[in-house]
């Protein structure tokens, strides 16, 4: 779109507007209660399936009653970013918690996976380097890649041999390779064996944000790397040097982490400007995360649920001639294609009491509009079985 100059107000009206034809525009609603499947959403009760809180951890009365139990040791503000006084005994402990369950050496807290991907990239990166991004990772690396003084360049999505092209075309400089390990909108997963091979062949960094596989993935919920393992071949710190996760997904609670060798964490700890110049996390965060973390690991139970779930929402789908993703995870996206075809399939689900979200562009690309579905363990069958009624609706009445 051209514009020509004008004042605040007009020019903001009329990009709102332009939003509000091409059928971007959102809103928000209000939720009344905690997020879990049964929720209050502006006044009205609906069973959800567009929260990424996979393993019911975020309401749990375990995980509340550690929260308040680090209110009343650490209060609530840090205070100060990690640096200066905000790192509290409960953060430390955390981060040596989340090094032994992943294997790495040492983890490094970040208030939000935002403030993670961007942090490091441009930690790591500096002019005249190349980040070669998956086309369809999370805006958090695409804009940590942007905004880093390294050349940033896409590859179409999950294509080896385009991201080979990216890395030796140009001068010889350091490479990066991000990806997402499980990708957000597609929820299919990163091909670690290849990345891993050609990271190698190249002398290239791999760094991988594995938001939605941590906790989900694996038969210990280490996620797609542990998922990706065999006995035979383990994928190590070595394989993947740079693994990132958050914490408000699986584990329910706030905030993100950086897994690695104890010389990355060591680096990121002096030049991750996120990491400098931000405060730190609330301590009773960290401390009702290292709660969730305990749950995680003890109840598999929860992984399996979310499992059985997804397997039998893709079989029923199928037969309803929906087309799906290439999906094994917990995240399941229903392709409609056109903006307002996603606008109304989401509509007629609300009316059958089942709220989801209908992702458009610029999240998802152009004429790839599609239904977001994801899966908590703590669905019920009934809500399940909700769902793929609503769901027969618009296979039938969504032209
Ligand atoms: C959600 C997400 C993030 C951002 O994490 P926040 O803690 O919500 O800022 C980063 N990367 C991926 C792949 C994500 O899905």
């Amino acid at each position: 779109m051209t514009e020509e100059a004008g004042s605040l107000h007009s020019c903001l009206l009329a990009r709102l507007a332009q939003r509000e034809q091409q059928g971007l525009l959102r809103v928000r609603q209000q939720r009344q209660g905690p997020q879990q499947p049964q929720l209050q959403l502006d006044g009205r009760a609906l069973v959800s399936f567009c929260s990424n809180d996979y393993l019911g951890l975020a309401n749990h009365p375990r995980v509340l009653e550690a929260c308040r139990e680090g209110l009343s040791r650490y209060g609530l503000g840090s205070g100060a970013a990690h640096l200066v006084t905000g790192h509290s005994a409960a953060h430390q402990a955390l981060e040596e918690e989340l090094a032994d369950f992943l294997g790495r050496d040492r983890v490094l807290l970040f208030s939000t996976g935002y403030m993670a991907n961007v942090g490091v990239i441009n930690a790591l990166m500096r002019e005249g380097d190349r980040v070669a991004q998956d086309a369809l990772n999370h805006a958090s690396l695409l804009d940590g890649g942007w905004l880093s003084r390294a050349e940033s360049r896409r590859y179409a999505h999950l294509d080896m041999q385009a991201l080979e092209s990216l890395l030796v075309e140009g001068p010889a400089t350091q490479r990066l390779i991000a990806t997402d390990g499980v990708f957000s909108m597609d929820g299919d997963v990163a091909p670690l064996p290849a990345l891993i091979a050609i990271a190698r062949r190249h002398r290239a960094w791999l760094l991988v944000d594995d938001a939605h596989g941590i906790g989900c993935l694996g038969a210990q919920g280490r996620g797609l790397l542990e998922q990706a393992s065999s006995a035979a071949s383990p994928i190590t710190q070595d394989d993947v040097p740079i693994l990132i996760g958050t914490l408000g997904k699986a584990f329910g609670t706030s905030g993100a982490f950086v897994a690695g060798s104890a010389a990355l964490i060591e680096y990121l700890q002096q030049f991750a400007r996120p990491y400098l110049f931000s405060t730190a996390m609330p301590a009773a965060i960290a401390h009702a995360t290292r709660c969730s973390l305990q749950l995680l690991r003890e109840q598999g139970w929860r992984r399996q649920r979310l499992q059985e779930l997804t397997w039998r929402f893709r079989d029923h789908a199928r037969t309803l001639g929906l087309t799906l993703t290439n999906s094994a995870s917990p995240v399941q996206a229903v392709i409609l294609g056109a903006n307002l075809r996603a606008v109304q399939a989401s509509r007629i689900l609300l009316e059958e009491g089942v709220q989801v979200s209908a992702i458009r562009p610029p999240t998802v690309p152009e004429g790839t509009a599609r239904l977001r579905i994801t899966f908590s363990a703590e669905h019920t069958d009934e809500q399940l079985a909700q769902l793929l009624r609503a769901l027969e609706r618009i296979a039938h009445d969504v032209p």
